[in-house]
């Protein structure tokens, strides 16, 4: 056997051998933690209190950094279960801490923003604030990691180090993670786990992926600028219509004819606005759009060259051109699953759900700020089933039609606080190899 080979099966043994070799509790005892904490959340009076906070949060939709309703709400869930917090962190934020107060430290994520969009369901819980809704699920999602609240706390005494409730503000755009990181929430934090609903997935299932989960992601704007004038007579204009139809054409080719077709990208060219007669040619037209790509590197490349394309097509046409992509640093990280992370992830939602509620998936271009914690430690992130086609069919989210199926709430709740116990019981393995596994790339 060569040196590598050998290398590569000791990695192997010590990846997937996980739980029997590095904890003093079986595997037995550690399956068990996940079916209690299952049982634990599906109480009915603890299914009542999930679904009664997540409809509250649902009639008082707030956007990112407005969340002041919500993060009250929040906190005063925890001064009732007797758990200590930080406040406020990044705005609204508000960070939770269940067990020992002593190290190891593990933290679970939720976001807490909604959308400005007008709810089309017609229910008893509907938005009461015009023009916002809750149409992600970051109403369930802060239900849920309140539901792992007080499970944990009602197993605190069990805890081998502390678990850190993240309640985030402003995942939709704002970049609300990146301002906790800046708030100092990482600090001794050595893993992260967060969890989306998702009607993709059938209730009782969860689905995610080791590596890439999901795209890095960019904005751009550009202003393209010719002469206006009389639309019959175009000789005497510089058109910037026709010149920003062929940037949007051009910036087609990014992919098509740049990018290697294994290696997954999107530019959408998502907002265009120009003139207001039919007879006049405009002076300017403003296009805008978004980027992903699965790679640091290829989100970097594209946004030099949507930035190149749309100056020298502008040029082409007589025009001129200004692109803002709103900061260099606004680009959002691709979301890295940590490959020692995801076989803990396989381990606990096996034991609590069976092994075939565990889905594998592919790789989706959407984007989350949830990226900036993996980024710089170990992270994992994935995605909890809705859908149930004998109750009706949960739309997307997003959509102005979205619901939750609450039954769900129990299984996010249990989740969390079974990820989040067994990582401290078998930190020392987990903690070792994930930190090897976290990638170099980004
Ligand atoms: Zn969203
Ligand atoms: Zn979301």
């Amino acid at each position: 056997m060569g040196i590598c080979k050998f290398v590569s099966v000791i990695l192997f043994l010590s990846l997937f051998c996980l739980p029997i070799s590095i904890c003093s509790l079986s595997s037995a005892e550690l399956a068990e933690i996940s079916t209690n904490f299952l049982n634990y959340a599906q109480k009915p009076e603890l299914v009542k209190w999930m679904v009664d906070v997540r409809r509250r949060i649902h009639e008082n939709p707030e956007l990112g950094f407005e969340e002041f309703e919500t993060s009250k709400l929040i906190r005063e869930e925890l001064d009732k279960m007797g758990i200590a917090y930080k406040y406020p962190i990044a705005v609204t934020g508000v960070i939770g801490c269940v067990g020992s107060g002593e190290p190891p430290f593990v933290a679970l994520r939720a976001d807490m923003d909604a959308l400005p969009m007008q709810e089309m369901v017609e229910w008893d819980h509907k938005s009461k604030i015009p023009g916002k809704m809750h149409a992600c699920g970051h109403d369930a999602h802060v239900a849920m990691l309140l539901g792992a609240a007080k499970i944990l706390q009602d197993h605190r005494h069990k805890l081998k180090g502390t678990i850190t409730l993240f309640f985030q503000p402003a995942e939709e755009g704002g970049g609300g993670s990146k301002r906790m990181i800046e708030s100092g929430a990482l600090q001794n934090i050595d893993a992260i786990f967060a969890l989306h609903v998702t009607a993709r997935t059938r209730a009782g299932s969860v689905s995610s992926r080791p590596g890439p989960i999901l795209a890095g992601c960019g904005i751009f704007e550009a202003v393209i600028s010719g002469k206006g004038g009389h639309a019959a007579i175009p000789q005497h204009t510089i058109d910037p219509i026709l010149a920003a139809s062929n940037i949007i054409l051009s910036l087609q080719h990014l992919v098509s004819r740049e990018a290697d077709p294994l290696d997954s990208q999107v530019v959408t060219v998502a907002k265009f606005h120009g003139g207001g007669a039919s007879n006049v040619i405009p002076d300017s037209v403003t296009i805008g759009g978004t980027f992903r790509a699965l790679s640091k590197k290829s989100l970097v490349k594209l946004m030099h060259r949507i930035e190149e394309v749309i100056v020298a097509q502008a040029v082409v046409h007589r025009c001129n051109a200004t692109v803002d992509f709103f900061a260099d640093d606004s680009l959002y990280p691709v979301t890295y699953n940590n490959e020692v992370l995801h076989q803990h992830f396989i381990n606990v939602a096996g034991d609590m759900l069976g092994t075939e509620k565990v889905e594998d998936m592919k790789t989706i271009m959407g984007s989350e700020d949830f990226s900036f914690f993996s980024e710089l430690i170990p992270g994992y992130f994935f995605f909890l089933g809705m859908k149930n086609e004998s109750l009706k069919k949960f739309e997307t989210a997003h959509s102005p039609y979205f619901t939750i199926n609450e039954d769900v709430l129990p299984y996010g709740a249990a989740l969390h606080a079974s990820l989040a116990t067994r990582y401290l019981l078998e930190f020392e393995a987990l903690s070792h190899l994930s930190k090897r596994n976290v990638r170099d790339e980004l």
